[in-house]
């Protein structure tokens, strides 16, 4: 097998692929990692979004592999470490959705300054009650936004052109970083202070250990009464349950998220009833732009890795490399 694919994956570029190469797709395979490992075993490259979750047991249960196309950003799902030790490349085209996800956040912020999915549903119920949706402007407020990397610059770059003040908590930013300069956020070295001066907080960080549940009851109270909060990152950032403490207790205007912390929901419950909080399913890089953008990058690199040639947008090595040999190539 050359290529398996284990979440609902389709578009013009795998079809093509699949005129090439033998093909399997298994749409819910992710689901059950024991018939996972057992079609790991054959396949050359594997194509993953962000539900299957490659752990270092399962690559161990792959010898021919060497390369995972990952159809997206968010790398939390790999043991990119395993992967690399077994000289697996592996691809993600870590540019080709940050105007989708950013642009979602704007989107989002806009939503909660002027609650238009509540005026809407409002509307559709039968209502014309314009005193409840009155709303707040962007301009002349402050966003807080934590991570400034590919998604976190554009958001601040909109956020600049629409007259918010930006201020950003990234440890790994140095105050001459160009990101900075481009965008004129204020660069803070504690995030506390950062969300203390904040109207709106956004997230754009990656979801490691040291960031999960960064955002929890202390945070949430570090946060100003009445401000907004928004995550398009990744669900395990937040802790849910303190989220929905400081919505309830008035703390917290609103909130929005298109990330959860188990997706979907385990339970519909708490956030999914409050009128003052917008959910969207995972929608940031769902875009035709984005998915073509992305899904023409890893198939034209696992295409250029099955026929021997060095991948383009990878994120360990552009080349399989031996196990075991130190990988000098
Ligand atoms: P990036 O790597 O370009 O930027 C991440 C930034 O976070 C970097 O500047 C890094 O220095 C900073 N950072 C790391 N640890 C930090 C910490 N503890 N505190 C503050 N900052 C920290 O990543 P990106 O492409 O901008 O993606 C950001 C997030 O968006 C990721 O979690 C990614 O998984 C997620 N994402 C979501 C969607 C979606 O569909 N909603 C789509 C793509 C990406």
């Amino acid at each position: 097998m050359d290529i398996l694919i284990t979440e609902e994956l389709d578009s013009p570029a795998i079809d093509g692929l699949a005129r090439k190469y033998s093909v399997v797709r298994d749409g819910t395979m992710w689901r059950e990692p024991a018939r996972l490992g057992e079609a790991l075993g054959q396949a050359r490259i594997v194509f993953i979004r962000n539900q299957t979750r490659l752990t270092g047991a399962l690559l161990a249960s792959a010898p021919l592999l060497i390369g995972i196309g990952r159809v997206g950003v968010g790398l939390d799902n790999i043991d990119l470490e395993a992967a690399s030790a077994r000289g697996v490349v592996v691809v993600a085209p870590l540019d080709a959705n940050a105007t989708s996800v950013a642009e979602l956040t704007v989107g989002l912020m806009l939503a909660l300054a002027r609650k238009i999915p509540y005026a809407d549903r409002s509307v559709k119920a039968g209502a014309w009650d314009r005193k409840s949706c009155t709303g707040v402007e962007l301009a002349g407020k402050t966003l807080a936004l934590c991570g400034l990397g590919r998604i976190g610059r554009r958001v601040a770059l909109a956020a600049g052109a629409m007259g918010m003040r930006r201020v950003v908590f990234d440890p790994f930013l140095k105050p001459d970083s160009p990101a900075l300069i481009e965008t004129g956020a204020r660069l803070f070295a504690d995030l506390d202070s950062a969300l203390k001066a904040a109207d709106f907080v956004t997230i754009h960080l990656p979801l490691t250990a040291q960031t999960r549940h960064l955002f929890n009851s202390t945070r949430f109270a570090a946060m100003r009464r009445g401000a907004c909060f928004i995550n398009t990152s990744r669900g395990g950032v937040v802790d849910e349950s303190a989220l929905l403490l400081a919505l309830r207790n008035g703390h917290l205007a609103g909130a929005a998220l298109d990330v959860r912390e188990i997706e979907p929901p385990a339970v519909r419950e708490g956030l999914e009833q409050l009128d003052n909080v917008i959910l969207t399913p995972h929608i940031g890089a769902f875009t035709h732009e984005a998915q073509a953008r992305t899904f023409e990058a890893v198939c034209s690199d696992a295409d250029r890795l099955l026929s021997g040639q060095a991948a383009q947008h990878f994120v360990n090595f552009p080349q399989p490399r031996p196990i075991n040999t130190g990988g000098s190539d």
